[in-house]
């Protein structure tokens, strides 16, 4: 893949002075489309760093089809693409409107043409950007074929089911995933390891909650030791999609260093996802392989 742009969402960003109000039309002074969500970055940041990668995903038509470089992306003639219609205003507050779209279609049988590329892979990262059915047959058939399995429960949902916790080997979710899941506050290191601990004993092989400038909090099955992984101080332009290319990153690490200390690997995303938010933008902002030094690989 070039890794130029890949999609499954695509998204429309205004800025604005404010956020409008019900029934009312403002001029905005910046507008942009970009490509997303949240799988697909996570794909482009893995392909960057310079492993083969696969999306399974469900979009509209040919013509935007034309755009993406995924394998394994189903179209539909029953439902659009996903779509986020994004307002930012000058204080930075925003107003999101997304409709999943032809994402939510995919469904089981669809899934099973994409087991060889699952079964084959090294690591599959899952969202809930498809239905969440649709995420746990894949991290099963992923499990089955003994493949890694990295769950990112984004955009978050209270009611989550139990088996993504077993089905897990990394769950890494951010701070307002880790507070919806758990019910608890989390904002400083410490309420992310008690999160994080509540996470583990659910099931998963190993947590990580990403804190933003802080870094993340990374906890193993068996080990009750408070290890935080602080990020790098950078000055940040625009954090929006820095989850996403931690993520890609961590799933780069886990597919090409299997034997590589958790902790360190969450290290180093930490390092790609600082390049990123030194840059406006998401898939646009996220590092290739040489824009980084070699200690990073
Ligand atoms: P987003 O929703 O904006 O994509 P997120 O809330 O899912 O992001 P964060 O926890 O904000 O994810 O950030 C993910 C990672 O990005 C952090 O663990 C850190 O490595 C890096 N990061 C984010 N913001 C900063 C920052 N201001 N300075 C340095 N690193 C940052």
């Amino acid at each position: 893949a070039k890794c130029s742009a890949i999609l499954h969402t695509v998204f429309s960003l205004s800025k604005a002075p404010r956020l409008p109000k019900a029934g009312e039309t403002i001029h905005g002074h910046k507008f942009f489309i970009g490509f997303g969500g949240k799988g697909a970055n996570q794909c482009i940041q893995a392909a960057r760093l310079g492993v083969k990668t696969a999306m399974v995903c469900k979009v509209w038509n040919k013509q935007i089809l034309s755009f993406s470089v995924a394998e394994f992306v189903k179209q539909s003639s029953d439902a659009v693409t996903g779509a986020a219609s994004i307002t930012v205003d000058d204080a930075g507050e925003n107003a999101i409107v997304i409709v999943a779209g032809a994402n939510m279609l995919l469904g089981a049988e669809e899934l099973q043409e994409a087991l060889p590329a699952i079964s084959h892979t090294k690591v599959l990262v899952c969202q809930l950007e498809i239905s969440p059915q649709t995420s746990l047959q894949a991290m099963c058939m992923a499990r089955d074929n003994k493949v890694k399995t990295i769950f990112n429960p984004a955009p978050a949902i209270p009611d989550l089911d139990p088996d993504f916790y077993r089905v897990s080997d990394v769950f890494c979710c951010n701070e307002s995933e880790a507070e919806l899941l758990t019910g608890s506050s989390v904002a400083s290191v410490e309420e992310a390891h008690r999160a994080g601990q509540e996470l583990l004993k659910r099931g998963c092989g190993s947590v990580i909650v990403t804190l933003g400038p802080q870094g993340c909090v990374v906890l193993k099955g068996g080990e009750s030791t408070l290890k935080h992984v602080p990020a790098p101080e950078v000055t940040a332009v625009d954090t929006t999609g820095a989850g996403d290319s931690f993520i890609g990153a961590l799933a780069f690490y886990m597919a090409n260093h299997p034997h590589m200390p958790l902790e360190e690997m969450a290290r180093r995303a930490n390092l790609v996802a600082g390049v990123s938010v030194r840059e406006i933008g998401t898939q646009t902002s996220f590092p290739y392989r040489r824009d980084l030094p070699n200690e990073y690989f």
